[in-house]
């Protein structure tokens, strides 16, 4: 059975907004699990993977329920937004999708502005038995590069009013609320329509998961995160980035620099270690404590309680 809707609210200032969710039925039983693509609505290949996820998919040869929101944030879609923010009206809209899930994928890229190397986050809850499965999502969706992420309460207060890195103190997920597993791929870049490699992780682990009866593909065991650098600016200015996605870079290496617009420069950006580029902004403005570019060590380990 497949059906389509729209939920909606109203938020703080009189504003409706609305998300479309499609649900595909099984006619086996099985378990849930939902789809979200476009929480940044310029990351299109998640977009496109989730639209293509239920143009495509059979119920008759689904066990379980695939429930998939293909534009999460429509207001970030169709504003070119890149990165609007998760209203709360919208995130209680995200929870009502994904409430009676056992699982949650939840697409995201690097379309418009960035470079990124395909990756995807794991997100850990602290449950054994839902860890675990988070580790086999990560790993089956293919990409071969994982980050670990692990909600451990609010970060203490910082004078700036800056929230620390997101890696470190990662904000709460739905994956904490419903305390289920989620998976966060992070793949397409600028000028890269291409929903192959989202679409096929995606599938992937919808094998894994016996959501589809079929034995998953083959999948290399993934490289693990380790030490990462995310690096910003320390002021405004115009972005001139010197590496690029998937550089193995050294440690001083240039990175890129921030100039003023007269060209003289503001900001030289150095590789703190040796280091893989991951994440590149390709845009030209830089803006105070604004994202530029990050690296990471392919060297990190899986928690051993995840095995
Ligand atoms: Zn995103």
């Amino acid at each position: 059975m497949r059906d389509t809707t729209f939920l909606t609210r109203t938020t703080a200032d009189g504003t409706e907004i609305r998300m479309p969710v499609a649900t595909i039925s099984g006619t086996r039983p099985g378990p849930r699990i939902t789809v979200f693509g476009g929480q940044h609505g310029t990351e299109y290949a998640g977009i496109e993977a989730a639209m293509r996820l239920y143009r495509e998919l059979d119920a008759g040869v689904l066990c379980g329920t695939v429930v998939v929101v293909p534009v999460t944030n429509e207001h970030s879609f169709v504003n070119w937004i890149q990165f609007a923010p998760t209203l709360p009206e919208l995130q209680d809209m995200m929870r009502e999708a994904a409430e009676g899930s056992d699982f949650i994928i939840n697409c995201h890229g690097g379309e418009f502005s960035e470079g990124m190397h395909p990756y995807v986050i794991c997100r850990f809850i602290s449950d054994p038995e839902a860890d675990r499965l988070a580790r086999r999502m990560a790993t089956a969706f293919g990409v071969g590069i994982v980050s670990l992420s692990r909600y451990r309460g609010e970060p203490p207060p910082d004078p700036s009013g800056a929230r620390p890195a997101w890696w470190l103190w990662p904000k709460k997920g739905l994956c904490n609320e419903l305390g289920i597993p989620e998976i966060t791929p992070e793949v397409g870049e600028e000028v890269d329509r291409s929903d192959e490699i989202m679409f096929g992780g995606i599938m992937n682990v919808l094998r894994e998961l016996k959501l589809l009866d079929e034995e998953p593909d083959p999948v290399p065991e993934p490289i693990v995160i380790g030490e990462r650098w995310w690096l910003t600016a320390d002021q405004d200015g115009v972005w001139f980035p010197d590496c690029a996605v998937g550089d193995d870079v050294v440690k001083g290496q240039r990175l890129g620099i921030v100039r003023d617009y007269f060209g003289d420069t503001l900001q030289v950006v150095e590789a703190p270690d040796d280091a893989r580029v991951m994440n590149l902004n390709v845009g030209m403005p830089a803006r105070k404590s604004g994202f530029l570019v990050w690296i990471g060590q392919l060297d990190g380990s899986w928690p051993e309680e995840t095995a």
